[in-house]
């Protein structure tokens, strides 16, 4: 399966920084001009001077390949091959998140945990105004009328920057401590 996912997923990611100017009223106002509104969002990226937008892929063929083995009913192999493309699609950007941890905590710098149009209280509709701060031209990412991105298998999402002392330990903000939302599996129990 390894040499099979090799062949079907091929991870690219597109980022961009962006100045914050103010957080005010449940909304996050950048520096060029856009307004990303979410309550939420808001106090994860309260004390954050930047904000890091993000899209990653895996591409469509591992997703193609996953429909064929449906239509021919292999069921269980379309089944494992889907969610192999989600994990990938997953560790891609865990990976990064991590990678910018690591790169921004010399820098003097701690980043927030990410977040994703269309989780907790942030409208998926709100995804057309990352697509206009990312190159998505680059890696082959497209929105549908209804801002789901093709191919599937893409994550799109934002994380903050605040300014942290070197030896500070302390998580950053985490909402899912205290939202009650049953069933979201988005929700993180820890924060890493
Ligand atoms: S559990 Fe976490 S990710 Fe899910 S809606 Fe609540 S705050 Fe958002």
């Amino acid at each position: 399966m390894n040499d099979v996912l090799r062949e079907l997923a091929a991870p690219v990611l597109s980022y961009t920084i962006k100045k914050i100017e103010r957080i005010e009223k449940g909304a996050v106002h950048l520096q060029e001009g856009t307004t990303f509104t979410s309550p939420i969002l808001a106090k994860v990226l309260e004390h954050c001077e930047e904000m890091i937008c993000f899209i990653v892929t895996i591409g469509s063929a591992l997703e193609m390949e996953a429909a064929r083995l449906n239509d021919y009913n292999r069921l269980t192999e379309a089944y494992i091959l889907d969610r192999l493309g989600s994990l990938t699609a997953e560790h891609t950007i865990n990976a990064f998140h991590d990678n910018m941890n690591r790169r921004y905590r010399n820098k003097g710098y701690g980043v927030t945990l990410r977040f994703s149009p269309g989780y907790c209280d942030w409208l998926i509709t709100e995804q057309q105004k990352l697509f206009l701060l990312v190159d998505t031209e680059a890696i082959g990412v497209t929105l549908t009328e209804s801002c789901l991105m093709h191919p599937r298998k893409s994550i799109s999402g934002v994380f903050g920057l605040f300014p942290v002392a070197t030896d500070d330990t302390t998580s950053p903000y985490n909402p899912c401590v205290q939202c009650r939302k049953r069933g979201c599996h988005a929700r993180r129990r820890r924060v890493d």
